[in-house]
């Protein structure tokens, strides 16, 4: 015979077969229908918004990147956790002594509009499974744990997702965990016992979650585990909520202290505690349905004298509890939903910039395969222009701009013509002596020997071409980084346009560095010819003389304090010879060494790097000519196009959440 019992008594009726002993009254019939009635109008207004919001983000797989709000069932083992669990969802679970929870188990329950629908999914790691009866779930369950966390005896952090659409099922999701262990036995592992409970905490710590603490009534409630870990993550108890188990074993004469905890006296919580009572070993035996065992239980309440004010004022009864879980979630939704709307505001941006690092993708159609191409080259151009001109574009810098960094060198090579000219200055007078002594013929004192004034300049002006082509070098490396840095920047996630300007720009490096050598070597070539304007030479060598008159030895004083390690022989007699040369000498030698300090960073800087980038950017255009290969060029990278795939999925679900919270407000 079909009876309708009050399951969920404002959310929706239970049919199932039962003894005629259990026909409700008439009385009973109409109540619970004006009960429903008065709900439907209340649950169609507020709460199935409500949870169809919570649901609507979980559909998109929001989940995925948030705590959406659930409720976590804890307890000792057997302290019923998986009983009322069965008895919410109307599916047996795996039950047994020992750890049978080994993974937690995420229970979407969802109410369908369709009577006689029932659909169940079962998702785990890689796994999706549908299925079409409640009998294959538990079984199923098995299965998922022995692949989650092994056959055995161990536990997993991973989630098990037992998905439920059916019209028997309130609207709500719970998290069943592993039962809170205090000994090892057998095979397991001797911190099994630490473990349940570093994954039990990482679930109930979440503020997004109500903790269900299930305690059996035939055990001391002070001294229940679950009970203390809910109260550690959750002081007050305003997310926690108190499930009494058992009743019908207590020991006769004991109820009143059960009722006296239920009615919030003994551990106070916030949300206080309800009382229910599931299927005993004995009932399961029998085969006793849960629809059966629910009538079960509204009798057991209604016939017992100390239970049954606990049955009047809602807090007994697994209806009411299912009620009272989906007002809490409704109630805790509505709480959390400023924060979440923050959290995916916050999670929307950040997608946002790493999709932007990622890259747009690849199009599909040849024309816009080539168009996209020629944008990625061109801006690849663009960029090395400005990073030649000074003025690298801000994403491609890594620890320091290229320019400063090519700057610093052209500046050392100045140092360094400083250095080596108070070098030469401290040795001048020695050379002059030598030459004098070896060549002077008989010119009087103070007429210079023009022969020895150029052999000396000559030989001090070669020695600064390998330091210049050394500086060469250096900048040629820092260039040819800084290009690679930018292809990296512009070619991200495209292996094989990356692999052609690595190829051209190593190319492109020697050609570049060999022909900025060979002009350099005619630089100094140049300089042999020992040349200056009449008008200029005539200027400095005036003031140099004035100076070497002031104080003599000024120069070589200086490079005696900055203790550079020089010996000045003494004055000979032909001071007048020497005065002459070493202004002579000092005075082109200026002028030269200013000459070579602009033009040595001109040569480096027009190869090396306008004409470099350049040319790299020509080189690199060539590319679109071959069109066969244009596929081969925009092969991406596996991982960048799944993972710009996975974040614009993010980005979407996301923006979509967004959209619906907005809307709900
Ligand atoms: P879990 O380990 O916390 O998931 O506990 P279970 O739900 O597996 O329950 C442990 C045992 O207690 C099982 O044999 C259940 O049948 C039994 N049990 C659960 N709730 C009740 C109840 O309200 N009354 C009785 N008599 N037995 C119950
Ligand atoms: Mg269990």
């Amino acid at each position: 015979m079909l009876i309708g019992c009050c399951v969920h008594p404002a959310l929706h009726l239970v049919i199932s077969d039962s003894p005629a002993s259990a026909v409700p009254t008439i009385i009973d019939q109409i109540l619970c229908q004006r009960m429903e009635t008065m709900f439907y109008n209340c649950y169609e207004e507020k709460i199935r918004p409500c949870i169809d919001l919570i649901d609507s983000l979980r559909k998109l797989g929001v989940d995925k990147d948030l705590n959406l709000p659930a409720i976590v069932v804890i307890g000792d083992q057997s302290s019923g956790k998986s009983s009322v669990l069965e008895a919410l969802s109307g599916v047996s679970l795996p039950r047994g002594s020992g750890i049978v929870t080994r993974c937690p188990l995420e229970m979407k329950l969802k109410k369908a509009k369709d009577g006689n629908v029932w659909k169940g999914k079962l998702t785990y790691g890689h796994c999706e499974l549908d299925l079409t009866d409640p009998s294959e779930v538990e079984d199923e369950i098995r299965a998922a744990q022995n692949v989650m966390a092994g056959e055995g005896l161990g536990i997993s952090h991973e989630l098990i997702s037992l998905q439920i659409e059916s019209s028997n099922v309130p609207d709500l999701t719970l998290i069943d965990l592993p039962g809170i262990a205090r000994v090892a036995v057998g095979k397991q592992p001797a911190d099994i016992g630490d473990q349940i409970k570093r994954l039990i905490t990482s679930f109930i710590r979440r503020q997004e979650t109500i903790n269900l603490v299930v305690v059996p009534c035939n055990v001391d409630i002070a001294t229940t585990e679950a009970l203390k870990m809910a109260q550690q993550v959750d002081p007050s108890g305003e997310r926690t909520l108190g499930i009494l188990t058992k009743p019908d074993l207590v020991d006769k004469g004991t109820e009143g202290n059960v009722v006296d905890i239920v009615q919030n006296l003994v551990v106070e919580l916030e949300k206080g505690y309800m009382i229910v009572k599931c299927r005993g070993q004995q009932e399961i035996n029998d085969q006793l349905t849960l629809n059966e065992a629910i009538e079960n239980e509204r009798r057991f309440f209604e016939d017992h004298k100390d239970y049954r004010p606990l049955l009047d004022d809602k807090k007994a009864t697994i209806p009411c509890l299912a009620d009272r879980l989906t007002a809490e979630l409704v109630a805790h939704i509505i709480q959390t939903l400023p924060e979440l709307t923050k959290e995916i505001e916050e999670k929307l941006s950040a997608t946002t910039k790493e999709l932007e690092i990622c890259g747009e993708g690849v199009p599909d159609t040849v024309h816009d395969k080539m168009t996209f191409l020629i944008k990625k080259l061109s801006d690849f151009g663009q960029n090395l222009r400005s990073l030649s001109s000074g003025e690298e574009p801000d994403d491609c810098i890594k620890e320091e701009r290229c320019y400063a960094k090519v700057r610093n060198e052209f500046e050392n090579w100045k140092d360094h013509l400083d250095r080596v000219k108070y070098q030469f200055y401290g040795v001048m007078r020695n050379k002059v002596m030598e030459y004098e002594k070896a060549y002077r013929g008989r010119e009087l004192p103070g007429f210079i020997n023009y022969k020895t004034f150029e052999t000396i300049v000559k030989q001090q002006i070669v020695k600064l071409q390998l330091p210049a082509i050394q500086t060469l070098k250096k900048i040629t490396e820092i260039v040819r980084d800084a290009f690679l840095d930018v292809a990296a920047y512009n070619f991200k996630g495209l292996p094989n346009l990356m692999r052609s300007a690595k190829i051209r720009t190593e190319d492109l490096r020697k050609q570049q560095e060999s022909q900025a050598e060979i002009q350099l070597q005619i630089q100094f070539k140049i300089e042999n010819v020992v040349y200056s304007q009449d008008s200029i030479y005539g200027q400095k060598l005036t003031k140099a003389k004035s100076i070497s008159e002031e104080g003599s030895d000024q120069d070589v004083k200086s490079l005696k304090s900055k203790k550079l390690g020089f010996t000045i022989q003494s004055m000979p007699n032909d001071k007048a010879t020497i005065h002459e040369m070493t202004a002579h000498l000092k005075t082109y030698y200026k002028i030269a060494t200013e000459r070579l300090a602009n033009q040595v960073p001109l040569i480096i800087g027009y190869y090396i790097l306008q004409e470099f980038a350049t040319k790299l950017h020509v080189e690199m255009l060539q590319l679109i000519q071959e069109k066969d290969q244009i596929d081969e060029y925009l092969h991406e990278e596996v991982d960048v196009a799944d993972k710009r795939k996975m974040l614009r999925n993010r980005q979407q679900r996301l923006a979509q959440a967004h959209d619906h919270l907005s809307k709900f407000y």
